[in-house]
């Protein structure tokens, strides 16, 4: 009974190495990098500009708002550079964990193409670039994959629409798009700060600080959006996550100007709303998500907006089927620089770890990508 145990362990772990060189090989993308190989690719999006307005306009006493999220079209590429080699470890931190076997290095990152036969994939409009994966390295690896999304950030998004739910229904609440609308901008520009920065750049810079925070912890990291210009649409975003992910954390600045502090998107307490499938079966992880993410922002000095969290329906959580939460840091008049946001960041993943803490990942993202992929098992394990 405790071979098997040990054995499945065992098993999953080496599957789960495996799947992410298989993956990076084949259905990982057309771009998998080595660990030895990292390169670094110059950002070739132009600047973006625009004035929609964060769909998070919630802040309004209306309490509307719609997580919004921009669009441009264009082209751009990662823009990080990837240092560091695999960490071939695994195991770890968590007391039931066995040491691996010695495996093959796990590259540093990978890059992941939209999958159409994913669910929900064929309500996405705008999907035509890859998402970066980026693995932790050593014996602090949690194998807990965070989906990090910098809202905004996609030209031509905001000539789009898409469903903004999945059973075509109309929005319960207001917001950028009102309420009763089926269909909304697949994904808006976002806002301008007051200093003239848009906010698409400082939630890329903030994604930034929070993705180098999340692998230090031993979190995987997937980055949806890296560069200045990511062709994926809100949709696309949320259908990425859910599929690649174990949980999902979408960054932006509100829309007002008051700088009024941090707060999160909760589910609109709404019947219909809370019925209707993905929110039916996941609405409570994406608010026990934001309140674990609201606890660790105050913990590291964050300044909390009135009760920490404002209701709207948005196409994010109408679409996830992972804990996902839309995480609004500040507003027009918030400190954006990086020392600021360097508080923020540690906040978020002080947060995601009291999460994980209290909500272990079971058969989690990587497990599902391995399965995904073939039966890695049965070639990778040696009973
Ligand atoms: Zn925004």
């Amino acid at each position: 009974m405790k071979n098997n145990i040990i054995w499945g362990r065992q098993m999953m772990i080496t599957g789960m190495l495996a799947a992410s060189l298989l993956l990076g090989a084949c259905s990982m993308g057309n771009t998998s990098y080595k660990a030895d190989q990292l390169e670094e690719v110059t950002s070739s999006a132009d600047a973006e500009g625009m004035t929609a307005d964060d769909a998070a306009a919630a802040s309004d006493a209306a309490g509307t708002g719609a997580a919004g999220e921009s669009g441009k079209n264009g082209n751009g590429k990662d823009s990080d550079s990837g240092t560091g080699k695999g960490g071939a470890g695994k195991s770890g931190l968590q007391a039931d964990r066995v040491t691996p076997t010695p495996t093959p290095a796990m590259p540093a990152k990978e890059k992941i193409n939209f999958d159409p036969t994913w669910e929900y994939a064929d309500e996405s409009k705008i999907h035509t670039d890859p998402v970066t994966l980026w693995h932790a390295k050593g014996t602090k690896r949690k194998d807990i994959v965070v989906a990090v999304n910098a809202g905004h950030g996609c030209s031509g998004g905001d000539t789009v629409q898409t469903y903004c739910h999945p059973d075509h229904t109309a929005k319960v609440t207001g917001g950028s798009t009102s309420s009763g609308a089926t269909m909304a901008t697949a994904i808006n520009s976002g806002m301008t700060f007051n200093d003239g920065t848009k906010e698409a750049e400082a939630v890329l810079q903030l994604a930034k600080l929070v993705k180098e925070d999340l692998l230090k912890a031993g979190f995987d990291v997937l980055m949806i959006r890296d560069n200045d210009d990511t062709q994926l649409d809100n949709i696309a975003r949320t259908v990425f996550a859910n599929n690649c992910a174990d949980c999902h954390i979408s960054l932006h600045y509100d829309s007002t100007a008051g700088d009024k502090g941090f707060f999160y998107i909760r589910v609109p307490d709404n019947a219909s709303y809370k019925a209707m499938e993905p929110v039916a079966s996941n609405w409570e992880k994406h608010d026990a998500l934001g309140e674990a993410i609201l606890a660790g922002a105050e913990e590291s000095g964050v300044r909390i907006f009135s009760g920490g969290s404002i209701a709207l329906d948005l196409t994010q959580t109408s679409y996830s089927t992972v804990p996902s939460v839309d995480v609004e840091v500040g507003d027009k008049s918030s400190d954006h620089s990086e020392a600021a946001q360097k508080i923020v960041a540690e906040g978020i993943t002080a947060g995601l770890e009291k999460y994980f803490r209290e909500n272990p990942v079971k058969d989690g993202a990587l497990a599902r990508l391995t399965k995904k992929s073939g039966s890695l098992s049965e070639k990778t394990v040696n009973p």
